[in-house]
């Protein structure tokens, strides 16, 4: 008889912290699952292992993927807090899961690009990796249906997705969010090539403000090294480059996320 292996041999439940099966199920989307929180106005975030690419055409379960994200997002707001751009995040639960403020979310895909690649550079004509002259600020408007599809801030103002005062404060929050990421990035070896976030509005007594939602992982970012141009994010997986694991565990054990030991058993940090 064959012998189990490892992960066969343990429930999932128990080794990843799969939810618990009384949490009610908010929404599940391609690669996370939203669950009611404990207390009023929190969420329960849990990381999938399912990629998908090209509007879930291409898709494959990639083993660690989603303990790797719960990791790197945790790393990347816990930052942001520090240096006083507000998230959701409020802490990682297990290995999965993340406990974050429950807010509505701007149907806006917010998209920031350092050097040209991706749809832009198919677009205009750029070659990737070309730099460009200054960050630029794209939005898309949120509907798997139609693609996602670029949209302006006539378009944006016009169907009253969101204000003139909220795209002057997500246009901010943006380039903050960049300047951080860059500069962790850059820290160690690796170029921001671009990077994806969602904004959420959460309600104050009469005053509602803006917050960094979703996640920030190598899923929403291109992320190259500097030195060899080494793909380490989602285009791996797009692209079929190699390992997504080995990517994603390389961007955490640089970071230092990941003990430098252990940087092949991603699912056994806790
Ligand atoms: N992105 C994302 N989710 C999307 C679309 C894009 O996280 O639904 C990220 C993508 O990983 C890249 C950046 O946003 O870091 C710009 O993506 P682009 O518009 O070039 O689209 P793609 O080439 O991925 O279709």
């Amino acid at each position: 008889m064959r012998t189990p292996t490892r992960r066969e041999s343990f429930p999932l439940s128990r080794l990843e912290g799969a939810p618990m099966a009384r949490r009610k199920k908010i929404y599940e989307g391609k690669a996370k699952i939203l669950y009611e929180g404990p207390e009023p106005g929190t969420i329960v975030q849990y990381f999938k292992d399912d990629a998908t690419a090209f509007n879930a055409e291409k898709k494959d379960v990639i083993d660690g993927k989603g303990v790797l994200n719960n990791r790197l997002s945790e790393f990347f707001m816990n930052g942001l807090t520090q240096i006083g751009v507000p998230t959701h995040f409020i802490r990682r639960l297990n290995m999965r899961e993340q406990l974050v403020r429950s807010c509505e979310i701007v149907p806006l895909e917010v998209i920031v690009r350092n050097y040209a690649a991706g749809s832009m550079s198919k677009r205009l004509g750029i070659a990737e990796g070309t730099q460009l002259p200054r960050p630029i600020v794209e939005y898309c408007y949120k509907d798997d249906a139609l693609g996602d599809p670029l949209v302006t801030e006539e378009h944006i103002a016009a169907f009253g997705w969101a204000s003139q005062q909220d795209m002057d404060d997500i246009l901010s929050l943006a380039l903050r969010v960049n300047d951080f990421m860059s500069g962790v990035m850059l820290a160690v070896g690796i170029r921001l090539v671009d990077f994806k976030i969602e904004i959420g509005r959460v309600y104050e007594g009469d005053f509602q403000r803006l917050i960094i939602a979703d996640e920030i992982s190598p899923d929403s970012c291109r992320l190259w090294d500097i030195e060899t141009g080494q793909k380490l994010d989602k285009d791996v997986f797009r692209r079929d480059l190699g390992s997504l694991t080995d990517a994603y565990s390389e961007v955490a054990r640089r970071l230092g996320v990941l003990p430098k030991s252990n940087v092949s058993k991603p699912t056994l940090i806790n």
